[in-house]
């Protein structure tokens, strides 16, 4: 088995314990495999150990990607900071975008959504860390910005993510993923028929999936360290 597979299996059994220890259905958690800076072979390499779902924080990185795999039945995510003159090509070419914080890039993605394809599935990004955290709309705008997302031809509401800040210790990982699933909880209960909360990277599924994640985002662990270089 190749390191990759290996690792997957290592990210699943890791998964597994934390839904049973939750006391969750043992399919209730979806594994995201953050792609980004790899090469296709790694994205290739996964898939063919059975991994589906990639997700990658930049557009053309990611294109690139789906169009060398096209045909493999793979889904792609986006889930990188959104430039609202940067997302014709996000609209056009991934099944997801995780990272929608404001009205104005989810009029955009909606209008430049081609006909021929299905909706494309969001999530609205909230800041949960307060100061520490850029991106994410503020948690009292979340369900105003939820309600008018919801509205969208182009958009299909599929819920909430964020990106806390990180932290090593498991009850201060699980303080955010709370307030999220707080947030998510109000949403559901105004109307709005949410069933996604995207939260947990390598460090903290864990805590993640005891607040209840749905799809967990996981790079690291899988692929191994990113270079920058
Ligand atoms: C890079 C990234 C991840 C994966 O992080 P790891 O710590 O490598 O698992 C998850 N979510 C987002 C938004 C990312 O940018």
């Amino acid at each position: 088995m190749s390191a990759i597979a290996d690792n997957l299996q290592a990210v699943r059994a890791r998964m597994a314990r934390a839904v049973a220890a939750a006391g969750r259905p043992a399919e209730s958690v979806r594994l995201l495999a953050v792609s980004k800076t790899m090469p296709l072979a790694h994205v290739i390499e996964a898939a063919d150990a059975g991994q589906d779902a990639f997700g990658e924080n930049y557009a053309q990185e990611g294109i690139a990607k789906a169009g060398a795999t096209a045909g493999r039945g793979l889904e792609w995510h986006f889930i990188g900071p959104l430039q609202s003159n940067k997302s014709r090509p996000v609209a056009e070419a991934f099944d997801w975008v995780h990272t929608v914080d404001r009205l104005k890039i989810a009029e955009r993605l909606s209008a430049q959504r081609p006909a021929a394809r299905p909706p494309l599935q969001v999530c609205v990004q909230v800041n949960v860390s307060g100061e520490a955290s850029k991106s994410g709309c503020p948690p009292e705008e979340a369900l105003a910005l939820c309600q008018a997302v919801a509205a969208l031809p182009g958009l299909c509401l599929r819920g909430l993510m964020a990106i806390p800040e990180a932290s090593d210790d498991p009850a201060a990982q699980r303080a955010p993923f709370s307030r999220l699933r707080e947030i998510y909880d109000q949403i559901r209960a105004a109307g709005l028929p949410l069933d996604t909360l995207s939260m947990g990277m390598s460090h903290d599924l864990e805590a993640a999936i005891a607040e209840g994640a749905t799809i967990v985002r996981v790079g690291t662990a899988i692929f191994g360290e990113r270079n920058y270089a």
